[in-house]
């Protein structure tokens, strides 16, 4: 009987739990380590599209997402003024789910479905990663409270201000998109017209744009409008926002944006950032993946659905494989996955070009939107499991 493998995931975000969950499925020893004393999350949406919704299916978890998420068919585009100028009815509106629901949620409560979908002992709370040591048979976990632990793999799952980033060599540098974002959740009961929004809508203007999404069921709106901005903005998902600037930026816009605004209690910035493509991924034992290995900027709604791919990808590559092949496979994993994530980093970097640029007329640029998004349809459509299963095949051939 071979001896199978303990994998260590350093960080229990939505990246590190779904790889848990994952290589758990597939007969793998994990255990995670995650910084906090308690699982909590600050209140937004994030976007579980149908590239990711498909691989959590397999894993069992199709039930739990239809409890909390807000199923997504399309998305509605409107200019600043609330002209329509695509319905997800309409012929050239992309349909994101066709055969494969996507959905919104909220984080916290996607993170707790995924923290309860593991064996309870997985995920260890308080430990975060300050230094890894690579050995020939073995990686050295050591975190700041002292602790220690070894593993035969580890996983960087640490987000964008990765540790273990920087314990394989590599640091990502963040360059200004010259936007940033507001973000808020309100309670649907306060906006009169909330049941009616489905699908998320996109209200677009002369350099801003705003977006509207349900999660939670419906029970919540999540609220991001991206603004330019001439001052670098803190990178947090969490620093405070000032209401009234943000009402200044939307004045005069369709009534449904000014309620959202009228409504919100508080908002958060969010300065957004974009890196190149790291170099490598992996070295020998280690390899990064999510935010430490690939962040991106937000405008296709690809971060977590990208993590969740590479997670996936792993649980196949690692599963079955012998000690001294884990330097080959993660190797594999490197190519398969750094390509993919480079061309979603470039089309995330490409829409937010689109959202920003200026057109004379919203329907222009709504026409190339539409048109980039039915171009955009193999992000959406890749079976991660399937490529690797392939890739690995291939590899052994
Ligand atoms: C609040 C928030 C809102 C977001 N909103 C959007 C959005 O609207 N659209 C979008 O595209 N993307 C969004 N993202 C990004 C998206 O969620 C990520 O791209 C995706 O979830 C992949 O994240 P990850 O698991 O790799 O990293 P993260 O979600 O950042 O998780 C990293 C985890 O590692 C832990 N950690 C960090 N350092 C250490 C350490 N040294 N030791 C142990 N643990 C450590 C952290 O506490 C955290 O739990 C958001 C992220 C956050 C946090």
């Amino acid at each position: 009987m071979p001896h199978s493998l303990r994998i260590a995931i350093v960080g229990g975000g939505i990246g590190g739990l779904t790889a848990a969950l994952a290589l758990r499925a597939r007969g793998l020893h994990v255990s995670v380590f995650e910084q906090a004393e308690v699982l909590r999350e600050i209140g937004a949406g994030v976007s579980i599209h149908p590239n990711a919704a498909r691989l959590l299916r397999r894993v069992g978890l199709e039930d739990q997402l239809q409890k909390i998420g807000a199923p997504i068919s399309g998305i509605v585009l409107r200019t600043s003024q609330g002209d329509p100028i695509a319905t997800p009815a309409g012929p050239a509106t992309p349909a994101f789910s066709r055969g494969d629901q996507g959905y919104n949620v909220h984080r916290a409560d996607f993170l707790n479905l995924l923290f309860d979908a593991l064996p309870k002992g997985t995920v260890t709370l308080g430990h975060r990663c300050i230094q890894l040591k690579e050995e020939a048979d073995r990686v050295r976990i050591s975190f700041a409270n002292g602790a220690s632990a070894e593993a035969d793999v580890v996983i960087g799952a640490d987000g964008i201000r990765s540790v273990v980033q920087r314990e394989i060599g590599l640091q990502s540098r963040p360059t200004s998109e010259g936007i940033m974002a507001y973000r808020g959740l309100i309670p649907a009961e306060r906006l009169s017209w909330a049941s009616d929004l489905k699908d998320p809508a996109l209200w677009l203007g002369s350099g801003r744009s705003f977006l509207l999404y349900p999660v939670a069921r419906g029970r919540l709106i999540n609220m991001v409008a991206f603004v330019p901005t001439d001052t670098d903005s803190e990178e947090s998902w969490s620093a405070p926002g000032d209401l009234k600037a943000l009402a200044a930026e939307y004045a005069g816009w369709d009534k449904p944006v000014q309620d959202t605004i009228n409504s919100l209690e508080e908002t958060f910035r969010w300065g957004i950032y974009d890196r190149a493509p790291l170099p490598y991924w992996s070295t020998g034992r280690i390899a990064l993946m999510g935010d430490a290995a690939h962040p991106m900027v937000p405008h296709i709604g690809q971060g977590a659905g990208q993590s969740i791919e590479d997670g996936f990808t792993l649980a196949v590559l690692l599963e079955g494989c012998a000690a001294k092949d884990v330097a080959d496979r993660l190797d594999l994993y490197q190519k398969l996955r750094l390509e993919r994530t480079s061309n979603v980093q470039a089309l995330a970097r490409e829409a937010g070009k689109l959202y920003r640029s200026e057109h004379e007329n919203p329907s222009e640029k709504a026409v190339r939107l539409r048109e980039w998004m039915a171009q955009g349809k193999w992000v959406f459509e890749h079976d991660a499991e399937k490529a690797a299963a392939d890739a690995l095949l291939d590899h052994l051939r």
